[in-house]
């Protein structure tokens, strides 16, 4: 059903699209890494997890975001072997990995322990079972969290994927991100001192739906629940929340269930707030200015001196290559965007609920 809030994993289930599956689909297959990158809610997930179906060697689906809570804000060897090892067991009891079992993998005359096993025994071994069955696919959804993996920036992972690169044909690895710049910044393709340095990627874009696609969207959701809207409400419900799926889908299924509109937008809105809400406290645990900084674009201070003034009146002091800092990280983290010397809030909905 199109309008089911959770991401999705069957290509039935997704509206579009066609464009970020084939790329997608063309760089797993042909580029040892491939990166698909977009904001948040814009459908990366989603578009992920059903390429990794629709693709046909083994596809593995991680989320970093979940491993990085999982070991208490880091993310340690054992914790990735773990459950690489357990989403593969998984995929044994589906019947095409017999050989792995949660206490020793023997495949292809390779047999490790995971208790002993490091990440390389891993991926060597996932190289022995791809030369057999195609390449075998790791995709880290919101990569940019491997930063925290050991205790080097996730340069220790980064090694291994370079190893990987260079020396395992027969995997490789898929990364989104809603933070694109720290996704860059991770991989470090750029870096001379990252093990990835100058490596070939290939990148694959989301982008928000176009106003028309938007409109279509929502007609197409609710032709699918029988429903019949007005194409008036449609379009306004698109002036409100603009093109991003995650919003369009949030508003539709209110509807749906609500069968009024204004209540619909009204609950979307508040679920909005609630989820931005989350994010700006986890931003304002890195640093306190940045809530300050959003708040004053969002009001429509674009340029760097008012942003200052708003800042240093709400927060005290700031040297000017603190705040630039702070919004070069707000660009790479996906919030904000830069114009002609003008700051804008990417996500309208996201600006809306900032202007408060
Ligand atoms: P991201 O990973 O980029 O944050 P998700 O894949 O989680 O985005 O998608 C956000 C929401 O939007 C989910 O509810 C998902 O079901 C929905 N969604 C995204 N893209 C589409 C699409 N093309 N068709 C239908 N629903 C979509
Ligand atoms: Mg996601």
């Amino acid at each position: 059903m199109l309008f089911d809030p959770r991401p999705k994993e069957k290509r039935e289930d997704m509206f579009d699209r066609d464009r970020e599956f084939e790329e997608l689909l063309r760089g797993m297959e042909e580029y040892p890494i491939t990166i698909l990158i977009g904001i948040r809610r814009v459908g990366k997930s989603s578009i992920l997890k059903v390429a990794l179906r629709e693709y046909d060697g083994i596809g593995v689906y991680l989320d970093a975001r979940r491993l990085y809570a999982a070991g208490g804000g880091t993310m340690s060897q054992s914790i990735l072997v773990e459950e690489l090892t357990r989403i593969l067991a998984g995929k044994g009891r589906m019947g095409f990995l017999a050989g792995v079992k949660l206490e020793r993998i023997s495949l292809g005359g390779i047999s490790i322990k995971p208790r002993e096993a490091t990440i390389i025994d891993v991926f060597e071994l996932l190289n022995g079972i791809g030369e057999r069955s195609g390449k075998v696919l790791l995709a880290f959804d919101e990569a940019q969290y491997l930063r925290f993996y050991g205790s080097r920036g996730g340069k220790d992972l980064l090694a291994g994927i370079a190893y990987a690169y260079d020396s395992l044909p027969n995997l490789g690895f898929v990364f989104t991100g809603s933070e694109v710049g720290l996704l860059h910044d991770f991989m470090g393709i750029d870096d001379y001192s990252s093990p990835l340095f100058g490596r070939v990627y290939d990148e694959v874009e989301v982008k928000p739906f176009t106003r028309e696609l938007s409109e279509e969207f929502l007609w197409r959701g609710f032709k699918e629940v029988g429903l019949s809207v007005s194409r008036g409400d449609i379009q306004r419900a698109v002036d409100e929340l603009d093109g991003i799926p995650g919003w369009l889908v949030e508003f539709g299924f209110n509807y749906w269930k609500k069968r009024n509109f204004q209540k619909a937008l009204e609950t979307t809105m508040a679920k909005a707030r609630t989820m931005i809400k989350e994010e700006l406290l986890e931003l304002e645990k890195r640093s306190p200015r940045y809530p300050l900084i959003l708040k004053a674009v969002a009001m429509g201070l674009s340029r760097w001196g008012v942003i200052r003034d708003y800042v240093e009146a709400k927060g005290g002091p700031i040297t000017n290559a603190r705040l630039a800092s702070l919004l070069k990280n707000l660009e790479k983290m996906g919030w904000i965007r830069k114009e002609n010397g003008e700051y804008r809030i990417i996500d309208p909905v996201v600006e809306r609920i900032l202007r408060g």
